[in-house]
């Protein structure tokens, strides 16, 4: 790099010396010497011309001095245009460095820099439009106005509905960037000459938000619901129904159903809540997945025999080793193979499958479990892992579901890094089919050692 204020010292260490100013008058004053002795014979001729030749040459072999600059009047306008310029450049760096989208604005709102952030979030900007062309919210523009006017600090939180619904707050702040700030007036500050505008997406701040508040709605409902319903049959009993013995056991009956199904919604929450908070740790026990679908099954069958279903497993004799917590895998598949069997009931059979895919390294242990019943609508098919989302609530409590159990299933394959799909066609039942790296065998493991 050209570092021009170095030049001159430069040149003066490591330069050529220069010819001294004084040297032509001594050469000059030297040949009017040796001409006197000549005419006087002081000096002898030979020794006249070799003394004129050797100073002659000693001036020669001295470079010429270069011509002294001429010393120019300093030119304020071209000086603080070049200042601009390299603050423009520094204050560009640093809009460009900024992590989230930013635009500087001259105070008129015109557009003297933008990052390249800003032009992800908000779309292309060009220097010199108007900021307008950029933002189009009304209030951005107005504290844009009065930021400029006042060099007050502004924050302005706006939503967005095209292309994708999505909440975003802008930061308006003044800027003082002239190496001297312009005067203000009498005991005001300064007004800024820049604004700097930069954005902050909230979406997903807002949504886990709203998740929270949602869910502790819900919870709170599934809970009141049981609730009421005891404190209602509790005041009967104490009533009206003190002394009808009959009416006492049904009541009893059904009070037991609700306190066990309050039981069975906090177990599902704790559980939910006990899976996310180790959401981050893979669990690295070896477990057999067959023996764990075999071990659900035949748990279930009692169920399956009540509800006329038959339950049948294929793949569960080959072994199947998984890493992975048995507990956690033991609640996913009896989620499922328990809404296979209180929901597609009417199918009359629902069928398990174990298989292995792919070998070498990465072989996956998948397991599918597939009923006949009524199947799902595609537009619940997304949200079905949602917490406390039912296609038909009803039908759920009925069967005395918490709306939390597919949400489980999700959490628990999500820890075990596996994946979850759903498919399913209205009136052809439905599949819910869960993958999971599996152990590689030994042949496997020495396969890949060797190749
Ligand atoms: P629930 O406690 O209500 O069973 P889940 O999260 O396990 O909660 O299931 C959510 C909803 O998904 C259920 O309410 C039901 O509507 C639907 N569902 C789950 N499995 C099936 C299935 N095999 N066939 C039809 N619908 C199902």
């Amino acid at each position: 790099m050209k570092l021009p204020f170095l030049e001159p010292a430069a040149a003066a260490v490591g330069g050529a010396p220069r010819r001294p100013r004084v040297f032509p008058l001594a050469l000059l004053g030297a040949v009017m010497l040796c001409a006197v002795g000549l005419f006087f014979g002081l000096v002898h001729p030979v020794l006249a011309v070799a003394l004129v030749v050797l100073l002659g040459a000693m001036a020669m072999a001295l470079p010429e001095r270069a011509p002294e600059p001429v010393a120019r009047e300093p030119d304020p306008a071209a000086a603080q245009r070049a200042a601009e310029a390299a603050g423009d450049a520094k204050v560009r760096a640093l809009v460009g460095a900024l992590p989230e989208p930013a635009l500087l604005l001259t105070p008129q709102g015109e557009i003297r820099s933008a990052n390249e952030r800003l032009a992800l979030a908000l779309g292309p900007a060009r220097v010199g439009d108007p900021v307008s062309f950029v933002v189009r919210v009304p209030e951005i523009l107005d504290a844009i106005r009065a930021t400029a006017a006042d060099g007050m600090t502004r924050r302005v939180e706006f939503a967005e509905r095209v292309p994708l619904d999505r909440w975003l707050e802008a930061h308006v702040v003044p800027l003082h960037l002239a190496a001297v700030p312009h005067d203000g007036e009498k005991g005001r500050p300064a007004a800024p000459d820049g604004v700097l505008l930069t954005f902050r997406d909230l979406t997903q701040q807002r949504r886990i938000e709203k998740m929270r508040a949602d869910f502790v709605a819900n919870a709170s409902h599934e809970l009141r619901t049981p609730l009421a319903s005891l404190s209602g049959f509790i005041e009967t009993l104490q009533g009206p129904a003190r002394n009808d013995a009959a009416a006492r056991e049904r009541f009893l009956a059904i009070m037991a159903a609700q306190a066990r199904r309050m039981s069975r919604l906090i177990d599902d929450l704790l559980s939910l809540s006990r899976i996310e908070l180790n959401a981050h740790v893979r669990p690295e026990t070896e477990v057999e997945l067959s023996s764990i679908v075999a071990h659900v099954c035949d748990t279930l069958s009692p169920l399956a025999k009540e509800r006329g279903v038959e339950l049948d497993v294929a793949g569960s004799e080959m072994p199947l080793p998984v890493r992975g917590d048995r507990d956690e895998l033991i609640r996913l598949f009896e989620n499922l193979v328990e809404n296979a069997l209180k929901y597609a009931a009417g199918g009359k059979r629902v069928t398990v499958t174990l298989a292995r895919e792919g070998g070498g390294d990465r072989p996956v242990a998948l397991v599918r479990v597939r009923d006949y019943g009524p199947g799902i609508a595609p537009e619940h098919l997304p949200r079905l892992t949602e917490r406390f989302y039912r296609v038909d609530v009803a039908a759920s409590r009925d069967q005395g579901g918490t709306g939390l159990g597919l949400a489980i299933v999700k959490h628990i394959v999500a820890r075990h890094r596996g994946r979850l799909s759903i498919e399913s066609e209205p009136g052809a039942g439905a599949t819910f089919s869960v993958r999971l790296e599996a152990v590689p065998y030994f042949d496997e493991i020495q396969y890949k050692s060797v190749s």
